[in-house]
């Protein structure tokens, strides 16, 4: 395990007085935080002491686009350019353990199993969750421990299994019977926690319908592992990605304090307690994320005593922020719509168009990174490079992908003033659930990428 030198890295003070907590948090801004030039320059050494990744730049007056900026007008071959910020997974690390000090992140390396945002990580001392054997692969070949790992897929291939016990992935989640005598067949050693359904009426993509056992069948799971003598160990749950309700986490944690009540009262204690993923990770969202902090401090420390370990699997949190993209257009066209037919009162007819869209087509789309936009129901924000007057006139406006598919489609019916070929336009947060699910379709090339750490 590489030296992390955590201390400098980060300020959580574990205040003892929960009235002074509160007050910090109610006065804590949610700007990035100012953060000794140390915290990137001992990350820039130990990526290239312990893996060899050397020269990785920092900049301190500089941002990602205007990094990009540069990089268009050296490499006219590029059509489409992504730099990975290493130094935002430190800001994001900072803020997490100023806001939420009593939860541990473990990484959802599927938001973005980028290896050297992964390496970052673990250098900075942060724990991983896994969805399969590929994943914790990559965690362990950057040098996490296997205690480090969390298994979380509550639904689990019988290799995938069999390679967590050959590696020693003991923790894994589970949230029906027959994964749990499917788990104590193959690795009975296996230290379990038991995924409970949680309120996900608020996130844009809920989790509910595919995994999580009700309150009820919990309960009966519960019994079934004293009776079957399996390692029980805690709960977790997943409020779903893009959740923007704080009132689902606060539920769902009263829900798992019940079941760690009903657990002791058979003889069977919990000590471990995950709050799964889907906090907010782009600049709007960390006031929510704020928000969703300040709910849940109180409830954490009212209902579970210091002994208990608390976890979550941030994925879009970590993964967001990192990646900045900038595309080309290539293509534009005017679009009218299809005519309207009117009949004038002498009886002729004319055909009158909707009103004018322009059309861009660019060098990435859904295809591409952009399928988050499919996959992740997000939606993304082109920037203009070029400098905009703020009086400049914005007009209907769509983004196309490259491909010949239609339902290629980055950005639609936005307002966007005009834009020329073979301008450049950009696009912030474009770390999560993108390069991880990008394709080549139609022979599209990927975007470049760039590594760098801006403080
Ligand atoms: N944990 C589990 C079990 C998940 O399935 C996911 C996402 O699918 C995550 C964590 C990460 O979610 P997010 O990126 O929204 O934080």
């Amino acid at each position: 395990m590489p030296q992390t030198g955590r201390s400098k890295m980060v300020a959580p003070t574990n205040k003892t007085k929960k009235t002074k907590r509160k007050q910090q948090l109610r006065t804590r801004t949610i700007k990035k935080p100012v953060l000794e030039i140390d915290a990137f320059t001992r990350t820039q050494r130990l990526l290239g002491e312990v893996y060899g990744l050397e020269g990785i730049e920092i900049f301190s007056s500089k941002t990602p686009a205007q990094f990009l900026e540069e990089m268009i007008q050296k490499d006219q071959m590029v059509e489409c350019h992504s730099i990975i910020d290493l130094g935002s997974v430190i800001h994001q690390l900072n803020n997490w353990k100023q806001l939420l000090p009593r939860v541990q992140p473990f990484y959802a390396i599927k938001a973005f199993p980028n290896i050297n945002v992964i390496r970052v990580m673990h250098l900075l001392g942060v724990n991983f969750d896994c969805a399969s054997a590929g994943e914790i692969r990559t965690c362990l070949s950057v040098g996490a421990s296997p205690n480090d790992i969390i298994y979380a897929n509550p639904a689990k291939g019988f290799k995938h299994i069999e390679y967590s016990k050959e590696q020693g992935v003991k923790k894994m989640t589970f949230d029906n019977k027959q994964e749990l005598m499917k788990i104590q067949k193959i690795y009975p050693e296996a230290e379990l926690v038991l995924r409970i359904a949680a309120n996900d009426s608020k996130s844009i993509m809920p989790f509910g319908y595919k995994f999580g056992s009700s309150f009820a069948y919990a309960v009966e799971l519960i019994d079934e592992c004293k009776s079957c003598g399996v390692q029980l160990q805690g709960i977790s749950f997943h409020v779903g990605s893009g959740c923007y309700d704080p009132q689902a986490y606060v539920d769902t944690i009263k829900s798992a304090r019940r079941l760690f009540d009903y657990s002791e009262s058979i003889g069977m204690p919990l000590n471990f307690l995950d709050l799964g993923g889907g906090w907010p990770g782009d600049k709007e969202g960390m006031k929510l994320f704020q928000k969703i902090a300040d709910a849940i401090n109180p409830v954490l420390d009212e209902l579970f005593d210091p002994t208990v370990q608390i976890i979550a699997e941030p994925g879009r949190y970590f993964a967001m922020s990192t990646t900045t993209m900038a595309v080309q257009i290539h293509s534009k066209r005017d679009y009218f719509g299809a005519p309207t037919k009117i009949e004038n009162e002498d009886g002729t007819v004319d055909f009158v168009s909707a009103e004018k869209e322009v059309q861009y087509y660019v060098t990435e789309g859904a295809y591409g990174a952009f399928n988050n936009t499919i996959w992740d129901f997000q939606k993304v924000t082109p920037v203009p490079f070029k400098q905009i007057s703020p009086d400049v006139p914005l007009q209907n406006t769509t983004f196309f992908g490259p491909t010949c598919d239609s339902l290629d489609v980055v950005a639609k019916r936005i307002q966007f003033p005009d834009m020329d070929i073979g301008d450049w336009v950009y696009f912030n947060d474009m770390g999560a659930y993108t390069l991880t699910a990008a394709s080549n379709f139609n022979g599209f090339e990927s975007p470049s990428v760039y590594y760098k750490i801006f403080t």
